[in-house]
């Protein structure tokens, strides 16, 4: 089920979402509306405190590099991650769905590995220094309380905060 999003400047999205404790059909159904919710916006990545649920679980699907599709089977599903090691620096261009026509140059580490669970509980690690490094960054921030923006210069920053209010009227 598609869910709505919660659009910055939400002060839910300030929120440190809580441990999931409960890998239950309500942590799946959780999930499950996360992916349709992802999937309708055309989305890559998505916490679940942006449909308005404060625990730290996010997906994150990358479209397929030939056929450009997400199929669900994709979904790399994060509970309770946790950064083992985080290495070097790279710029990459991000978006946010909860602030849908912004797109920014971000900093952050080229390298990760995250230790998480699934939606059992399962433990995992995972490793990247792609794409994947910056959309799991992005969103453990969202875990954080923090949004992307956040890490702009201060100039770009009130450039940004001038932008949005004008489009948001
Ligand atoms: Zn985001």
């Amino acid at each position: 089920m598609v869910r709505d999003i919660v659009i910055y400047p939400d002060k839910r999205l300030k929120l440190i979402s809580k441990e999931v404790t409960q890998f239950d059909t309500e942590l799946h159904t959780l999930l499950d509306d996360m992916y349709d919710t992802m999937i309708s916006k055309k989305g890559v990545g998505l916490a679940a405190i942006q449909i308005g649920v404060a625990l730290r679980a996010l997906i994150i699907n990358i479209p397929d590099s030939d056929s450009d599709e997400q199929p669900k089977e994709n979904t790399l599903e994060i509970i309770n991650p946790i950064f083992v090691s985080q290495e070097g620096k790279e710029k990459h261009q991000e978006g946010c769905l909860s602030i849908p026509g912004i797109y920014e140059d971000i900093e952050r580490a080229k390298y990760v590995k995250i230790e998480y669970q699934d939606r059992f509980g399962k433990r995992h690690s995972i490793e990247d220094d792609d794409f994947l490094a910056v959309a799991i960054q992005h969103e453990i921030d969202h875990l954080e309380g923090k949004v992307f923006i956040e890490k702009l210069s201060i100039l770009k920053r009130k450039k940004f905060e001038k932008e949005w209010k004008k489009r948001s009227k």
